[in-house]
């Protein structure tokens, strides 16, 4: 398995990690089953988050006695002190460790960021980092650039995770995936299929003939891949063609060839029809909605079955999809043609 060193960390981190927020959609048995496979594979980074259901529970269960061989990652909602602490302990005991590798402020959005060094959240990891409970510190950033730099800035990071596909070349690829590289703070790709997007698209009959042998999945890793400023991609995983798909991209690169590229980007432009991929173009709305936010966790409901997280994190929105009053605004800014207005309606009937 090819490896990249994670920013200053030093760590030297399988270029696939196991992102393992899809295990609450199977058995522990397949999970025990699939995580071991992936770490007898060369996968040594496997990703969960506090909030993914019983993920935690089940890499902790099915990977206890191998905990020294593969860096553990794992993200938590709250952003003050007694929160954080209160989370952290129980991730420890869910993921059955004593130490943690990375710990990751989970999804980051609007005045949590400031609410992360105002209010304790920070200094409660650098205490228990202190303490050998967890070793790094992360933050991850779904959609706002500008926070984006602010944390690669602050030198308070050692990894930013962020989503990034095929899809959000134009926003990330040319700027601040240089400046994290160049200032060593690892980058680590999450939802390099789009949230399962580029993994389920059935290929035309035009491009299959264009990515031979291969799925649409494992070339969109490698297109992820391609960008050397990303350490590691953490495709969400949990059927065993999935794992062998992604071992074989991280085992045996390769460029893309022109063709490829191309015939990706077709289906890039198939699939994206309408498809939010929260770059916030379209902010701030009148009424103060969050729109990505919003179709985010209406994606988390639907593709991730975390139902009751995205119902509470939709509820604790100050403002919710059925503020909006239709002015059409944000209709002209969306660059990838999302109906947003009726899709606002759909989210808001899913996650009230
Ligand atoms: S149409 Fe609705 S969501 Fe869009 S800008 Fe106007 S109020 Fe906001
Ligand atoms: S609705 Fe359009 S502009 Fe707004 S975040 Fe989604 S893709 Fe971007």
């Amino acid at each position: 398995m090819q490896k990249r060193t994670l920013g200053k960390t030093g760590w030297e981190i399988s270029v696939i990690g196991f992102g393992a927020i899809k295990l609450p959609l199977i058995s522990h048995k397949e999970s025990e089953i699939l995580l071991n496979k992936a770490l007898d594979g060369g996968i040594n980074f496997v990703d969960t988050a506090d909030c993914y259901s019983d993920s935690e529970e089940k890499i902790g269960r099915a990977l206890k006695e191998r905990r020294k061989e593969f860096y553990l990652s794992t993200k938590i909602d709250e952003r003050d002190g007694l929160g954080v602490r209160r989370k952290l302990e129980r991730c420890l005991r869910r993921l059955r460790t004593d130490w943690i590798d990375l710990v990751l402020f989970h999804d980051v959005r609007g005045s949590e960021y400031d609410r992360i060094f105002d209010s304790g959240g920070l200094e409660t990891l650098e205490k228990a980092r202190k303490e050998g409970k967890i070793l790094k510190i992360g933050i991850s950033i779904h959609n706002s650039l500008p926070m984006m730099r602010k944390a690669i800035e602050s030198g308070a990071f050692s990894a930013l995770m962020v989503a990034y596909s095929a899809f959000d070349e134009d926003r990330l690829a040319a700027d601040l995936l240089p400046m994290a590289h160049n200032r060593g703070v690892g980058l680590i790709a999450m939802k390099p299929l789009a949230g399962g997007r580029l993994a389920e698209r059935p290929l035309s009959h035009k491009n299959r003939r264009f990515i031979q042998g291969e799925s649409l999945a494992q070339v969109s890793l490698r297109y992820v891949l391609s960008n050397l400023n990303i350490t590691c991609a953490i495709p969400g995983m949990m059927k065993p063609y999935e794992l062998n798909e992604n071992l074989k991209v991280g085992r045996q690169p390769r460029k893309l060839t022109i063709e490829e590229i191309k015939a990706l980007m077709e289906c890039v432009g198939e699939a994206g029809k309408g498809f939010c991929r929260n770059c916030g173009y379209c902010l701030p709305c009148p009424e103060g909605i969050p729109i990505p936010d919003i179709f985010r966790f209406e994606s988390y409901y639907d593709r991730y079955n975390l139902r009751e997280w995205a119902r509470e994190q939709y509820r604790s929105l100050v403002v919710n999809a059925d503020a909006c009053s239709g002015c059409e605004q944000c209709l002209d800014l969306c660059p990838y043609g999302v109906s947003i207005r009726e899709k606002l309606k759909t989210a808001h009937r899913t996650l009230v």
